[in-house]
């Protein structure tokens, strides 16, 4: 074992100290991740500054109509939360995908976001990665690259982000609230995380000292017209292949308005203004959600074992954009389980 030191922050400003002054420390909130991380030899923390007793578990309504989250508050209770569950459920049906329930009781909101990806090569210590060990190469290009990406990759890395709240989130543009030494910033979701590019040890636009305190929700739910698709290898308990998130605004049978974002196939929840502008407009039907996906999946290309991601996506895609113009947001029955 690795020694480390272990610190509970005060509050937000003890946190930022405490982070600012350790570039060797990092932040633990329900664990679930960083945890995994330490025992695989894949993260060595010298000191983990506690945030989990930090007051940043509200639910609270906005002045502009919308929600703001706290960064703390657990994913089980945000997917049961009546707000959630009335106004945006998109969501609810999104972290209701992922994990376990017990996961989901310990997993934050703010660490659903830099959880990191699922890439077999990452978690092996012994095999190359550049997002791992930069410089030291990708094996998964090469290798069993079932999971992996088909969209935004590079000769550096091709892994994907496993969120699948992040999916939905991106879809209903949430903003990302954070707190540095330098003051408090937003980041819109769609910046929060990076494409690997040749620094694919990056996974996000948080600076290492700054910790995320919120996120926030606009105003518009489509509370009525969603849907969350997840496709995986096993019905529970198993990371997506492919996720979509669709959301649509309808007059009649007319898109007034839609969301798209597909997870599973990219190092980011994957959003195409193209796709969503060309919804906008036409009738809500299988020919006009062929054509978005087409546009979503443009330059798509696959390493082998993933290849067969391209056609899945193109009918998840299809499949959930036709769930949400129904009103029949569930594939299939979701019990709940509390
Ligand atoms: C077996 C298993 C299956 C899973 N299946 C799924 C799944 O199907 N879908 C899915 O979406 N997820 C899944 N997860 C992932 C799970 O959702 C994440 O591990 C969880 O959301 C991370 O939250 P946490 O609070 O435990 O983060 P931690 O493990 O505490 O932290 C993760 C990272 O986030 C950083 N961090 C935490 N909070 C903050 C903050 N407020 N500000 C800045 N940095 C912060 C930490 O420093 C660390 O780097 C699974 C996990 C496991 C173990
Ligand atoms: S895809 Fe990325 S995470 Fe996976 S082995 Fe290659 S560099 Fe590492």
């Amino acid at each position: 074992m690795t020694p480390f030191q272990y610190a509970r922050a005060n509050d937000v400003a003890d946190a930022i100290r405490q982070i600012a002054a350790d570039p060797a420390a990092k932040f633990i909130a329900g664990g679930t991740n960083l945890i995994d991380l330490m025992k695989y030899d894949v993260e060595h923390p010298a000191r983990l500054v506690d945030i989990s007793h930090l007051p940043l578990r509200d639910v609270e309504e906005t002045s502009s109509g919308g929600l703001r989250i706290g960064a703390l508050v657990p994913n089980s209770d945000l997917a049961y939360h009546p707000l959630i569950e009335q106004r945006y459920p998109l969501i609810a049906s999104a972290i209701l995908a992922g994990a376990s329930q017990q996961l989901r009781n310990m997993a934050s909101t703010g660490g659903n976001l830099v959880q990191r990806t699922r890439c077999f090569y990452f978690y092996d210590a012994v095999t190359p990665c550049n997002k791992r060990q930069p410089g030291s190469g990708c094996s998964a290009i090469n290798g069993v690259n079932r999971i992996n990406a088909i969209l935004g990759t590079s000769e550096a890395c091709i892994a994907t982000h496993p969120s699948d709240m992040c999916v939905a989130l991106a879809a209903l543009e949430a903003i990302v609230h954070v707190a540095g030494p330098a003051g408090a910033r937003t980041i819109a979701f769609s910046d929060f995380h990076r494409l690997p590019g040749n620094t694919p040890q990056r996974d996000t636009n948080l600076e290492p000292d700054e910790i995320i305190t919120a996120i926030e929700l606009p105003p518009k739910g489509f509370g009525t017209n969603y849907s969350y698709l997840k496709i995986r290898d096993r019905l529970s308990y198993a990371f997506a292949l492919v996720s979509v998130a669709a959301a649509l605004e309808l007059e009649g049978d007319t898109i007034k308005e839609a969301r798209l974002a597909v997870g599973g196939v990219a190092h980011k929840p994957w959003r195409v203004a193209a796709a969503e502008a060309a919804l906008r407009g036409q009738r809500a039907d299988a020919g006009a959600f062929a054509q978005a996906a087409a546009l979503v999946l443009r330059g798509a290309k696959g390493y082998g074992h993933n290849s067969f991601k391209i056609g899945l996506a193109r009918r998840a895609i299809v499949r959930t954009l036709s769930q949400a113009a129904r009103g029949t947001p569930q594939s299939q029955s979701v019990k709940k389980i509390r």
